[in-house]
């Protein structure tokens, strides 16, 4: 990409450090310069179009330019721009948004705290769980287990239980008490002749054996995904769910349901804790919250956590913990409409039956030259590239071949994103099918210039 002086482009590469970035790649690269949105496509300066395919960051679950939501914070922002929640004060949309939560939680929760990102309310949960077993006169009891691949997010706690390479290499992460378990990716670490159940039988043996290891007295929590997203988009195999809460519950270990990507729909029901059963004690949400179009999250928690975090804040006399911008008025105004529409226009429903065109679209692709996994469900998918589809080989360096495809779909306009070579589908829940059909042909035509430039790689 060439860059003007004085254009966006190369102001971003003078001034900008950007996140997940190549950062000498990117000077001499240069961004893709996004300036407008319209449903489920975002243009570029040049007025190019592309089908956002991963809804920004598996996030603009409304598609851009929905006007209820501008309007929703225009309001807020001329009647109360900004108010916190310290010291016992609120604004109502705070409250009438913890309310509502409340309400659409799959199992019976007590209260909300919010934060502004997933990585910040995944930073309140391990603080949460220390506090509580503190206030519990358990302070052995510390360890959090996550696991290989699961994504968290980056702050110090956060990156910690994200289980990725990249995330903790010379950032001189994981800290202390923070453990990760086997990755349930049956494709990839199922055994020669293992059947998917007994495949999750062992995952949970896994999970057993590190407890037992670890000595259950010193584990105070498991954190998961209900589908892995930023892993590679990992459902679980069938049965893992209930052997991994049979694990817990015999342990006295608290289940966190990390539903920043499956919670709203993404999954084809209200939470990816429906979808597969999952009771947890602690619920974390952002993304689709609000649609991103502001920023907020929240960290739902059960009754019984509340009361030990509420006693010892008594004690103490303060819960020390909480965010200038927690409850955000103009972020839950937002948020609050973005579950209307969600109710309003039964997007969950919508999620579920376009959801199934799309898997199904996908798996079209499953016979394809270098297609080793075609996985997903509701409106979260990914097809994984290999350089030996019998062997299930990957390609080597890994991240090469799924690069190149991305670009390709860019150039077809069509924006996804790789996961080493697994290219994930994410699209905004308001899709149709005609639009899933749409995305898929321009997949495809990436598909196809990928294989044509490994099969001149293999001519070379
Ligand atoms: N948890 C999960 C499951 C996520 O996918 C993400 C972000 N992709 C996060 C936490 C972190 O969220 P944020 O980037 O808002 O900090």
């Amino acid at each position: 990409m060439t860059s003007l002086p004085n254009s966006t482009a190369s102001r971003d590469i003078a001034y900008h450090f950007h996140p997940y970035t190549n950062a000498r790649k990117h000077e001499s690269e240069g961004p893709l310069v996004i300036v407008k949105g319209k449903g489920i496509h975002v243009f570029d300066e040049q007025g190019q179009e592309y089908i956002e395919g991963m809804a920004g960051l598996w996030s603009t679950s409304l598609g851009f330019g929905e006007q209820r939501l501008i309007d929703a914070a225009t309001k807020q922002m001329h009647e109360l721009p900004y108010y916190h929640a310290f010291n016992h004060k609120v604004s109502t949309p705070s409250v009438d948004l913890a309310e509502k939560l409340i309400e659409l939680a799959p199992v019976k929760m007590s209260k909300v705290a919010f934060a502004n990102s997933g990585s910040e309310a995944n930073d309140s949960v391990v603080k949460f769980v220390w506090y509580y077993n503190n206030a519990l006169d358990r302070p052995e009891k510390k360890k959090i287990i996550s696991r290989i691949k699961g994504y968290h997010g980056v702050t110090v706690a956060s990156g910690s239980m994200t289980g990725l390479p990249a995330n903790h290499a010379d950032f001189d992460l994981p800290i202390t008490n923070i453990l990760h378990t086997s990755c349930p990716h049956y494709y990839r670490f199922g055994l020669e002749g293992e059947t998917e159940e007994d495949f999750a039988t062992r995952m949970a043996a896994d999970l057993e054996q590190m407890i037992q290891e670890e000595g259950p007295e010193t584990v105070a929590a498991f954190i998961a995904e209900p589908v892995m997203g930023a892993g590679g988009v990992i459902v679980p195999p069938a049965t893992y769910w209930e052997k991994i809460q049979a694990v817990l519950a015999k342990y006295d270990i608290l289940l966190v349901a990390d539903e920043v990507i499956c919670g709203f729909g993404r999954t084809g029901e209200s939470f990816g804790s429906v979808t597969f059963g999952i009771k947890p004690d602690i619920m974390v949400m952002a993304k689709a919250l609000s649609s991103s179009y502001l920023p907020i999250s929240a960290v739902m928690i059960a009754d019984k956590v509340y009361q030990a975090l509420a006693d010892n804040s008594a004690k103490i006399g303060t819960f020390g913990h909480g965010y200038t911008y927690a409850g955000h008025p103009v972020s839950a105004a937002v948020a609050l409409e973005t579950l209307k529409i969600y109710e309003e226009r039964r997007l969950f429903d919508h999620a579920r039956a376009v959801g199934q065109h799309l898997q199904a679209g996908l798996r079209g692709f499953a016979d394809r030259p270098f297609v080793g996994e075609v996985r997903g469900i509701g409106l979260i998918g990914a097809v994984e590239l290999v350089a030996d589809k019998a062997a299930k080989t990957p390609f080597d360096p890994i991240g090469k071949v799924g690069a190149y495809l991305v670009g390709r779909a860019q150039a077809h306009g069509l924006i996804l994103r790789n996961l080493g070579d697994s290219v994930a589908f994410s699209p905004p829940l308001i899709i149709t099918e005609a639009q899933v059909d749409d995305m898929l042909e321009r997949f495809g035509k990436a598909l196809e210039d990928t294989q044509d430039w490994l099969a001149q790689d293999a001519d070379a």
